[in-house]
């Protein structure tokens, strides 16, 4: 070992301000009060606001299917709203409870029998839903892991944390290298597409994410330093119309979808390939047949 891979100096070659990775704080994380949340939030810009939510509202909406058992049979999970300026003392707030009471997280359920809708803060699930005082602190522990998630992005934002551009150029270029391997390493879709997101809005990304991008890069170098792999032929040139077509055909956000079809997905991804195709031919003939 220890000679340096042809295609990582050439890209040294080509980026010598990038090939060092810059300091990312992977740790040393704290925990913000309400103040400081909300100060931090105020920072942001719209789009940065808005992913956030996007964020909070998909993993909430996850966790609710996860913990579908949690609540009545007889109702569904529909969305969260989100006021992240709520504040009692100030009377600052938008959002209620069934019962007029302002709340911060309003959480949308609907009546499987009678699809009526109904929207509860998370203290008042007991109350309005009839579940137990037990479940109702269940969920509202994981909501609040949910919320505490979230924080860290904030937490990077107040260390004047940007977008990491130097990974992810780093990480391109992994990409571009796997290409030519004789067997490419599979790489995770999804976080390829999560972290785009987090750049076009110039957001700091999930400390988590960015392990898992570090991670993804290693193992293509580790596949392209085997003996019988093909000699990497690259130009910069070249490299560079590759990564803009690659962040142009990765597929925009997944949290747009219904919670429900992201159930459904998750299911059908554990099929096989040949059953995936019969599933989805069924399934069209299933919601197209009229129903009795
Ligand atoms: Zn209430």
């Amino acid at each position: 070992m220890g000679q340096v891979q042809e295609h990582l100096q050439k890209y040294k070659r080509w980026y010598p301000q990038t090939y060092q990775l810059k300091e990312y704080p992977l740790e040393g994380r704290k925990t913000l009060t309400v103040k400081n949340r909300q100060e931090i939030y105020q920072r942001l810009t719209k789009p940065q606001r808005a992913l956030i939510e996007t964020h909070k509202k998909y993993q909430m909406g996850s966790f609710f299917l996860k913990h579908h058992y949690l609540i009545d049979e007889a109702w569904q999970f529909e969305t969260v709203n989100i006021d992240e300026n709520y504040n009692r003392k100030l009377k600052r707030y938008h959002l209620f409870c069934q019962c007029g009471k302002a709340v911060k997280y309003q959480f949308v359920l609907t009546s499987k029998k009678t699809q009526e809708k109904i929207a509860l803060g998370i203290t008042h699930f007991s109350d309005h839903l009839g579940v137990s005082a037990e479940v109702a602190s269940d969920i509202k522990k994981g909501i609040n892991h949910v919320d505490m998630a979230l924080d860290e992005l904030l937490w990077l934002k107040d260390k004047k944390c940007l977008f990491p551009e130097d990974l992810w150029q780093q990480y391109l270029f992994a990409r571009y290298r796997n290409e030519q391997l004789i067997q490419p390493v599979a790489y995770n879709q999804v976080l390829a597409q999560r972290v785009l997101t987090f750049r076009e809005v110039e957001m700091p990304i999930f400390v988590a994410d960015y392990l898992a991008l570090l991670s993804e890069i290693r193992l293509i170098e580790k596949a392209s330093a085997k003996r019988e792999q093909p000699k990497f032929v690259g130009e910069k040139k070249s490299f560079e119309a590759y990564a803009l077509h690659l962040m142009s055909s990765i597929p925009e956000k997944e949290s747009h979808y219904h919670p429900s079809s992201l159930a459904l997905y998750e299911e059908w991804k554990k099929l096989t390939q040949t059953e995936q195709a019969r599933v989805l031919e069924e399934f069209q003939q299933l919601i197209q047949q009229p129903s009795c």
